[in-house]
């Protein structure tokens, strides 16, 4: 199918091939020609399917009657509110909306908390079509009347699933019951957790529904490895991985924001570039650190779940999960950051002892099996070293070991190797140097 086939507008066409999509995505085939029917939506889609397009495109057809070059506020009230759950998700889509906006005079603009709230106030106040909002700092634009929304004609609710997760449940309520009744709800998230089925009866008009992966099926386009490793000897491994694999970028995911920090530190003392971004970081950090990354100037980013929601690099090769997240859900969404728009990406997940049982969650939930590893000169501590006489073909024909005091191996040869004589020598370093050792059969 083409873009030119769903029934968008010639300017609409010419922003997105100049941004390279050639064909639309599986979820924007389907949602494209329902939103623009002005039907209410409920989408299954995880992260990297193309899933803001399919949403904004038939937005800004629909906003496109009212574009306009006015200067005066009152031609530019709110006619279309995106609501994300992050910081870094709201500003993906405010870039994602400026260039699919190049050729129509449409206003957009983002707001998010953790920053100064007059620039946002002078902009709301001069008048925008499309405003791309977290929850919170939105709720302070209502109250400080910075904004109005009585001419919202089309709500997204972004990552929904996520929005529960943090908590921002009964926010959403509450902006949800300011907005005009008559009006188009979409609804995107990853999972449909039973709050979010119960927001979408309150809220919305017999919703169709869309779906273009199983839920919670992760992207057949990641190669998914499970390495076991004892946890203190992870960080090791991290820069092993990433020395060996040769990962030219790479996404590391920690539970806790202490975790990251100090996974980069430690990384970083390590001779790779490394730095972490998580909610404690200021806005201005957590942009700049992305945009190294982005611009290939940073090699390794160290995230928490939470600051990593959003992120959207193209064609990223490698994610890492340093820890495995307690909710597998968040699995699914860190190696949703490779492996997007069609390319091939790498999701290793270290684990240790204490995290069978996340392991365990992440497998029920994907419907796959994920079969730990063990990576050479990483043997896990609490499995047993395979034993050179465990190399042997069968039970019945073992080598006696017979150990006598003596002067030492001359010549070591790796395990299982014959010597002239045929018998097999142990290798030297796996002995005490006074004892010689012989494979008697
Ligand atoms: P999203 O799922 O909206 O975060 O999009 C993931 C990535 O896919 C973004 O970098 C988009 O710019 C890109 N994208 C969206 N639609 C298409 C398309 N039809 N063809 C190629 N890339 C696309």
């Amino acid at each position: 199918m083409l873009f030119s086939e769903l029934g968008l507008s010639p300017e609409i066409l010419r922003a997105i091939e100049e941004q390279g999509y050639s064909q639309p995505t599986p979820i924007q085939e389907k949602a494209i020609p329902l939103v623009l029917s002005g039907r209410d939506l409920l989408a299954a889609a995880q992260t990297g399917t193309g899933k803001t397009a399919a949403f904004m495109l038939p937005i800004l057809e629909r906003l496109k009657k009212f574009a306009n070059t006015s200067v005066s506020p009152a031609m530019h009230p709110v006619r279309a509110l995106v609501i994300s759950p992050t910081r870094e998700l709201a500003d993906q889509i405010g870039e994602n909306v400026k260039s699919y906006t190049k050729y129509l005079p449409l206003r957009a603009t983002t707001v998010y908390g953790g920053v100064n709230m007059d620039p946002q106030t002078q902009e709301l106040r001069r008048g925008v079509e499309i405003l791309i909002a977290t929850p919170g700092r939105l709720l302070d634009h209502i109250q400080q009347k910075s904004i109005q929304l009585n001419k919202v004609e089309v709500l997204v609710l972004d990552e929904a699933d996520r929005m529960l997760d943090m908590g921002f449940i009964q926010d959403i309520r509450k902006i949800m019951g300011m907005l005009p009744k008559e009006r188009q709800t979409l609804l995107f998230s990853a999972t449909f957790a039973p709050e979010i089925k119960r927001l979408a009866a309150d809220f919305m008009h017999a919703p169709q529904t869309v779906e273009v992966a199983r839920q919670n099926a992760t992207n057949d386009q990641v190669e998914q490895l499970v390495f076991q490793v004892d946890n203190f000897k992870k960080r090791q491994l991290l820069a092993h991985l990433i020395r060996s694999r040769e990962m030219s970028q790479v996404i590391v995911f920690c539970k806790t924001k202490i975790s990251a920090d100090q996974l980069a530190r430690d990384l970083k003392r390590d001779g790779l570039d490394a730095e972490a971004i998580h909610g404690d970081k200021t806005q201005g950090a957590r942009l700049e650190t992305l945009a190294g990354f982005k611009e290939g100037k940073l090699r390794v980013l160290v995230a928490t779940d939470v600051a990593a929601r959003g992120l959207d690099i193209s064609e990223l090769p490698y994610v890492v999960n340093f820890e495995l997240p307690n909710s597998p859900e968040d699995y699914v969404h860190r190696i949703g950051r490779t492996g997007r728009a069609g390319a091939k990406g790498v999701a290793i997940s270290l684990m240790s002892p204490e995290e069978t049982k996340q392991h365990e969650a992440i497998e029920r939930l994907t419907k796959q099996t994920l079969p730990p590893q063990n990576v050479d000169g990483f043997w896990p501590s609490w499995l047993p070293r395979p034993k050179p006489a465990q190399r042997e073909p069968a039970m019945s024909s073992m080598p006696v070991l017979a150990a006598v005091k003596g002067e030492g191996l001359k010549q070591p040869r790796p395990p299982g190797r014959r010597s002239r004589k045929g018998k097999r020598e142990i290798p030297a370093l796996l002995l005490p140097p006074r004892y010689k050792v012989e494979l008697i059969r």
